[in-house]
């Protein structure tokens, strides 16, 4: 089953992306209607609230007729829809998280827009969505980019995170696959939170993805699902929770919607990717990098006997989360069965590699790997 839906993930990436590889990226072609005045110069970008302040404007196109048509970007406001809309009913909707920086010398970059166009469409295939042209989700990412980066908050770490979302705006009450979609790509400015280290509870009797179900995919039904569990935990004191393997509850999976790294005798280890795991493209850089650095890197399974033991024994020495939205943050306790167990290391390697991502993303290190896309 777990190399079924390797190969699902494989397939498309192959298939339905290789060949738009070439697409141009011409931006100027995308219709503008510009709002009437710009909230940006009431707005405090020093410590915007994370996801409670849209910039000026969103970009929206529509699914109609088996076609996605070109779309533009509008003023940001309310969309009218009907109650009957699909998304609303049977959650086909799906989304990502990517996030847009300022560079020093005053231009601004999306980190690695075809890294999330890919996911973007493994998760609407895995939802029966219709793939869109690679050249519409970058030409989109980087005109709303273009128009919109001076929400990109100065302040060290500050960055614009952008909300691309996809959903069933079909009006029908009825258990079906939609005809009629809407994309929009919406954003806000973001600087970085103090990372308060976690505390988080080995989750052994709730999942969040079992094998075949819809765990890879960005998709909004896997969210609502695991409130009530997180909430359980934090009603035990827990800040989050980290996931186990659905059948077994034996090995360690990921963290609220992050994924987990630990460092063990120096190693960095992180539990390969499956059909049960999102596949972070924070994951995927922070590996890269380190195995850059010569930092030993491990992705095999984890198990849970062999965290508590290596929290036991101090061989592990850092666990952390990573994803889009905080980068990494450290988690300092974590609580298995009914024991608890903290770490009291200085996070060293996790910082090193946070340190050199960030400075990759501001253009004040070289980016080997073409993962910053400069806009206009
Ligand atoms: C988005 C997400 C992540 C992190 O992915 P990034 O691409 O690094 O932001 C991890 N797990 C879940 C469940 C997620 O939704």
């Amino acid at each position: 089953m777990k190399k079924k839906s390797n190969f699902f993930f494989q397939a498309i990436h192959l298939s339905r992306i290789s060949h738009l590889a070439a697409a141009k990226r011409e931006n100027d072609m995308i219709q503008i209607e510009n709002c009437a005045v710009s909230r940006l110069a009431q707005t405090d970008l020093t410590a915007p609230e994370f996801g409670k302040i849209p910039t000026d404007h969103m970009f929206i196109a529509y699914y109609r007729n088996g076609e996605w048509e070109e779309g533009k970007i509008i003023p940001f406001g309310n969309l009218l829809l009907s109650p009957f809309t699909l998304a609303l009913h049977y959650a086909q909707s799906v989304f990502e998280g990517m996030k847009a920086f300022r560079t020093g010398n005053g231009k601004a970059v999306v980190f690695r827009p075809e890294a999330h166009y890919n996911r973007l469409s493994a998760s609407m295939e895995r939802m029966c969505m219709p793939i869109m042209p690679k050249e519409l989700f970058v030409n989109a990412v980087l005109a709303f980019v273009s128009l919109e980066k001076e929400w990109i908050p100065t302040v060290e770490g500050g960055a614009l995170y952008l909300r691309p979302l996809v959903f069933a705006s079909e009006a029908r009450v009825g258990v079906k696959i939609a005809d009629e979609y809407i994309f929009l790509i919406m954003a806000c400015p973001s600087v970085p939170m103090y990372a308060k280290p976690l505390s988080v509870k080995v989750e052994t009797s709730f999942s969040r993805a079992a094998e075949g179900g819809t765990g890879a995919a960005k998709c909004a039904g896997n969210y609502g699902a695991v409130f009530y569990p997180t909430l359980e935990a934090k009603h035990e004191g827990f800040d989050q929770v980290i996931w186990t393997d659905a059948k077994t509850h034996s090995f360690i999976e990921e963290s609220g919607t992050m994924n987990v790294m630990l460092v063990k005798n120096g190693t960095l280890t992180t539990p390969p990717t499956s059909g049960t795991i999102l596949q972070g493209i924070t994951r995927d850089s922070l590996l890269t990098i380190a195995r850059e650095m010569g930092v030993p890197v491990e992705e095999r399974r984890i198990s849970v006997d062999e965290l508590k033991q290596g929290l036991k024994d101090g061989s592990i020495t850092e666990v952390f989360g990573t994803g889009t939205a905080a980068v990494v943050i450290p988690i300092n306790k974590i609580g298995i069965q009914n024991e608890q167990f903290s770490i009291d290391g200085s996070f060293d390697t996790m910082i090193k590699l946070n340190r050199k991502l960030s400075e990759i993303r501001n253009g004040l290190e070289p980016d080997t790997q073409g993962w910053n896309v400069f806009v206009n």
